[in-house]
């Protein structure tokens, strides 16, 4: 794990929560407003929004929530911070900006040259 100090694990730990809850708020107001019958309030746990729900709207935040439920993991398991491609560090800026980063910017940037249309990098 990448060497931060316990402020940085602070701030860092803080910056999740609050992207989680803000996600959290996005996909249960998209839920309200759809028609697919689904009990918003299951929406806040990812585990229980299943796959084929009629997500277009929701995708993106469901695949972000799932990646900061991983960092989280990995946060409390302290394995956070590590690159999963290269193992060199993320950065600590790059995690302030991006709560749910799973790769360096160097890695991210070849990742997404090599798969465009993936949209679901790190699952
Ligand atoms: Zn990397």
């Amino acid at each position: 794990m990448t060497n931060f100090t316990q402020d940085q694990l602070t701030q860092l730990k803080a910056a999740m929560q609050k992207r989680y809850t803000q996600l959290q708020e996005e996909i249960r107001s998209e839920l309200l407003h759809s028609e697919n019958g689904f009990d918003v309030n299951l929406a806040d746990d990812i585990h229980n929004i299943p796959d084929d729900i009629d997500t277009a709207l929701i995708d993106r935040q469901i695949i972000e929530m799932r990646e900061l439920d991983v960092s989280l993991k990995q946060f409390m398991e302290l394995e956070f911070g590590d690159c999963i491609d290269c193992d060199e560090e993320i950065g600590f800026d790059r995690l302030m900006a991006h709560p749910s980063a799973q790769r360096c910017i160097t890695c991210q940037s070849q990742y997404e040259k090599a798969f465009p249309h993936e949209s679901n990098p790190s699952l």
